[in-house]
């Protein structure tokens, strides 16, 4: 079992600036995210773009927005349950929740702040009638750690950057990298689709196109698959088949917590960003109230308030006097409780 102060469900922007906030009151917290890595939108659908209405910072990437987020939470020492979904609340005797995840991990904490944006990403499946009997078991949706492929052979399908990307850098790392898509056009960056190109003409990747993979083989891991292409069927020897075709967001399981929900969205009190169920806080593009802004701004404001209700559930009748990280320093920022 995790225990922690503030349990964050989605280690988006807000998900991350809520340990920051919360380590200047002292308060420990542990993030959950269905994803396998930390950044939420930024990371997952905008890395490369910039932005240009984060206060102070005039322009920055998506992607080192994230960074510096993480390098500002660190000296708080957050734990994270990556690439899980948070799936299921129940409320103990003393108040506090447990949540459980897709894969069982239990967490409990007095403090609940969902941070889940769309909701949880959830991988696009291709149709292939047996495909879920091979989820990992050869099959996969996301890359959490490419050295489970060295030396082995992986099919990759999909058009886009995540497609094309993963080709690139699994050339030098897997015995056999094909890369199969069902148009002859690629949707990724045109850097990305050349560098295809050249690592196919020195057979480094191979490349299917216009063709679907429409059959997995294997008694229990994957063997082989089935590639169609016009008329032909191709069968195709692979020790692990990928298909990268994007995510949709999705409110998930959060969505039957018993939570007040409007247009798939948490309602909440604007003074604290508390929902109906006393000790869960809603924040970020996941909740809805009059004159609600997704933006990362705001979620950044709200988890700040956030926090210091939490502050004062967590410790009641201890007075806090509000002082600034320049006049205290991080280190010296104790919440001054009294
Ligand atoms: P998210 O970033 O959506 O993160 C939520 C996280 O929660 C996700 O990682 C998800 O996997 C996880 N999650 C959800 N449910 C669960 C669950 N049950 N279990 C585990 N994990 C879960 N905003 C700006 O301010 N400026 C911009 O310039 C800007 N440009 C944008 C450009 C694009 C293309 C897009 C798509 C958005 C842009 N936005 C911009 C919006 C901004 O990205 C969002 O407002 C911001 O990401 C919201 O942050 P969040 O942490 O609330 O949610």
């Amino acid at each position: 079992m995790i225990q922690t102060d503030i349990l964050i469900i989605g280690a988006g922007p807000t998900g991350l600036f809520t340990v920051f906030e919360a380590g200047l009151l002292k308060l420990r917290c542990h993030l959950i995210d269905a994803l396998p890595q930390p950044g939420g939108q930024c990371s997952e659908l905008y890395p490369k773009k910039p932005i240009y209405d984060i206060p102070g910072l005039p322009e920055i990437l998506a992607g080192d927005l994230t960074k510096n987020l993480l390098e500002q939470g660190k000296q708080f020492q957050p734990g994270f349950t990556l690439g899980e979904r948070a799936e299921t609340i129940e409320k103990q005797e003393d108040g506090s929740f447990i949540v459980t995840t897709n894969k069982g991990t239990k967490h409990q904490a007095p403090i609940i702040a969902i941070a889940g944006g769309l909701g949880s990403f959830e991988p696009r499946k291709p149709l292939i009638e047996n495909i879920t009997n091979y989820e990992d078991k050869g099959v996969s949706y996301f890359i959490k750690d490419p050295e489970v492929y060295r030396n082995k052979r992986v099919v990759i399908s999909g058009g886009g950057d995540s497609a094309l990307d993963w080709c690139v850098f699994l050339a030098d790392i897997a015995s056999e990298v094909t890369l199969i898509h069902r148009r002859n056009e690629f949707r990724g960056a045109l850097d990305s689709v050349e560098r295809v190109q050249e690592l196919k003409l020195i057979g480094k990747i191979n490349l299917i196109t216009p063709a679907e993979v429409v059959d997995i083989h294997g008694d229990d891991h994957v063997e082989a698959i089935t590639v169609k292409k016009g008329d032909k069927n191709i069968h195709l020897e692979t020790d692990y088949f990928i298909p990268l075709f994007g995510l949709s967001p999705k409110l998930g399981p959060i969505g039957d917590w018993g939570l007040e929900i409007e247009k798939n969205a948490i309602k909440v009190d604007t003074l604290d960003y508390q929902t109906n169920i006393p000790g869960i806080f809603a924040i970020g593009d996941v909740n809805t109230y009059e004159g609600k802004l997704k933006l990362i701004l705001c979620g950044f404001h709200e988890a700040t308030l956030m926090c210091q209700s939490a502050y004062k559930i967590l410790n009641p009748g201890k007075k806090f006097v509000l002082k600034y990280t320049t006049v205290s320093g991080i280190n010296g920022f104790d919440g001054s409780r009294k």
